[in-house]
This record gives C-alpha cells, sequence and structure tokens, in this order.
C-alpha cells in the first residue's frame, strides 16, 4: 500500500509542475477606479492589470473552476480573468438558451477571484443586442458582487460591422443605468465598433453620464498592427481609457500564423501607455489560440509540455510584466 502510494505521488510530481506560492494582487490595488484615461487602485496609483481570458463558457464550460484560477493567478501570474459568458445565439447552450449552466459556470468564477485576491470581468460574450436580457442580468450581478472591488463587467463583447456608435451608446448608458442601481463604482468596459477595433470612433463621443467607465479594444496581432495601434493611440490621445479585455498573438480568427514579433509590438505598445490586457484564450480546442492541449487537466498543473506556444508566450508575458511590476511587489510571492 505504501509503495503503492508512493508510485501515486511520484507519477504525480512527473505530471504536474510544482504548486507555485500564493499571490493576492487584488487585496493589494484593492478597489479601482478610472482617473482621465488611467485605471487606478484604491491607492489613486496608474495599475496596468494583466490576465487571460477563459473561452466561451458553453464551449469549455470544464475550465470554469477555482483551481484552473488559482494556477493561472500563481503560477503564470495573472491578476485579472474574464470569465467570457457566451450569450449570442449562433453558438448553442448559451446564456439565452440556458442560463442556469450559464450562471453555475460563471459564478464560481467570479467567486474564485474574490477568493484569491485577483480580479474578474464579466464578460457578456454578445455579437448582438439584448438589451433587456443584459439589463436582468447586470442587475443580478450587480447586486451580488457590486460590493466586491475585484468585478468589472464588460456589458458587450464585440459589437460587430452591423453596429454603429450611436446604438452602441444607448444601449451601453441603458445597461450601465441598471448596474449603477445597485454598485455605484466598479469599473464598467463598454464595447467599441467592427469587434473593438474603432476606438477611436467611441473617444470622439465618449459617454459622459457615468464615472468609471472604460472602452474595449481587441487585437490579434498577425492580422491587426500598425493601422490599428494608429487609431489606439489617436483614442488615447483625446483622453479615452482603454482595456484590452481581449487580445492574442495570432490571426482574427484565432487560427494561423502565431506573429510573437508583432504580438511582442502590441505588448510593448500597451506597457508604454499604461493598457491593461487579457490573453485570449483557456481553452482546448485544435487552433493556435487555445492556450491547453486537450491532454492537458482542467485543474491548472500544467507543466511547459501541456501549454500551447501560445500559452508558452502569453505565460512568458505575464511573467516578466506582473513579476517585474513594482506595484505588484507588496502583494506577496
Ligand atoms: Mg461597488
Amino acid at each position: 500500500m505504501f509503495l503503492a502510494l508512493c508510485a501515486v505521488l511520484l507519477n504525480l510530481s512527473l505530471s504536474y509542475a510544482q504548486y507555485p506560492a500564493d499571490w493576492r494582487p487584488a487585496d493589494v490595488h484593492g478597489a479601482l477606479s478610472v482617473k482621465g484615461r488611467f485605471l487606478c487602485n484604491e491607492q489613486g496609483d496608474t495599475i496596468t492589470l494583466r490576465g487571460v481570458s477563459f473561452g466561451w463558457h458553453n464551449l469549455w464550460p470544464r475550465f470554469y473552476n477555482q483551481a484552473a484560477l488559482k494556477w493561472l493567478k500563481n503560477d503564470w501570474k495573472a491578476s485579472v480573468f474574464r470569465a467570457a459568458m457566451g450569450v449570442y445565439k449562433g453558438v448553442e447552450d448559451g446564456y439565452l438558451e440556458n442560463p442556469d449552466f450559464a450562471l453555475n459556470c460563471i459564478e464560481p468564477v467570479i467567486r474564485a477571484a474574490i477568493a484569491e485576491g485577483a480580479y474578474v470581468i464579466i464578460d457578456w460574450h454578445a455579437h448582438d443586442f439584448h438589451p433587456e436580457e443584459a439589463k436582468a442580468f447586470f442587475r443580478k450581478m450587480a447586486r451580488e458582487y457590486g460590493a466586491y472591488p475585484n468585478v468589472l463587467y464588460e456589458i458587450f463583447n464585440e459589437p460587430t460591422h452591423k453596429h454603429f456608435w450611436p446604438e452602441i451608446k444607448a444601449y451601453a448608458e441603458d445597461v450601465i443605468a441598471a448596474i449603477r442601481e445597485f454598485d455605484p463604482d466598479n469599473i464598467v468596459i463598454v464595447g467599441t465598433p467592427s469587434w473593438d477595433q474603432h476606438v477611436d470612433i467611441a473617444a470622439a463621443d465618449p459617454i459622459r453620464k457615468f464615472d468609471n467607465i472604460m472602452y474595449a479594444c481587441h487585437f490579434y496581432a498577425a492580422s491587426h498592427k500598425d493601422g490599428n495601434r494608429a487609431r489606439v493611440q489617436k483614442a488615447l490621445d483625446m483622453g479615452l481609457p482603454i482595456f484590452f479585455t481581449e487580445c492574442a498573438g495570432m490571426e482574427h480568427t484565432g487560427n494561423g500564423f502565431l506573429d510573437i514579433p508583432e504580438w511582442t509590438r502590441w505588448v510593448e505598445f500597451m506597457e508604454k501607455n499604461h493598457l491593461s490586457w487579457v490573453n485570449w484564450s483557456i481553452s482546448n480546442k485544435n487552433e493556435t489560440c487555445s492556450m491547453i492541449l486537450p491532454r492537458g487537466s482542467y485543474e491548472g498543473g500544467w507543466a511547459d509540455d501541456v501549454i500551447k506556444p501560445a500559452g508558452i508566450q502569453c505565460r512568458k508575458f505575464l511573467r516578466q510584466y506582473n513579476g517585474n511590476d513594482p506595484l505588484y511587489q507588496k502583494s506577496g510571492e
């Protein structure tokens, strides 16, 4: 029996990376706010959050657990997570079709982030307007989680080319008002036209009725390059607070060539401008952007051999920038 136990332990130690020390970034930074175009912590310092997005909850529900989040926080050094709640009817079993299942996936991740001292973005992962359902959902989230400094709300993942800024803005003001009934202060992130690429259009006519509002920008580095960065720079120059709630190194399909030099240019651009970023995604499909191999566990503990190239590079960036961020040093190692 003892030998059998030793064999099991030995086998585990060969299959799993060593569990790292605990790290609790949200405990240090506390409640977030927006000052000018910058994200600030409770002490008023400008901070940069860096982390990962889980894939669509209805496609990769098994990664939505506390152990995976804890591993990504402590080993990859992610300070922020995104729970991408599929809403869109084009992918089966989403929130509109099966709300109980959706909540049973994302709520453990929200609670895990709170328990583990990390930030979490509650992402309404839609490509179309569903204002009544969105307001009811975000009222519930704000009522349950709005008192926690860990929570941010992303109210419309990616408007498409069919959605123009005036209607996106009107939708956003409507949903933000619903959130503010229960939560006066947590950050709300608003989508921008054409899959969150036209932040300059939002910058020309930003929301003025509410505080602590940021705007989503997304990039896929093998497709989006200097032209996209020029639009971001224009929006920054106009004072728009931008949060990269989704980004990655390959083509815009999430597949194809992984362009690490261009991805590095983006990361350096975001770092220079104090822009927070979340990398897509913790999932295990046969595509470039899925960062874990199918034989990897759903609960973290991933050694390098089960992390795909995009995940290896993402972990490297996170450990480099969060690991060397002086504002995180107090959060323990
Ligand atoms: Mg609050």
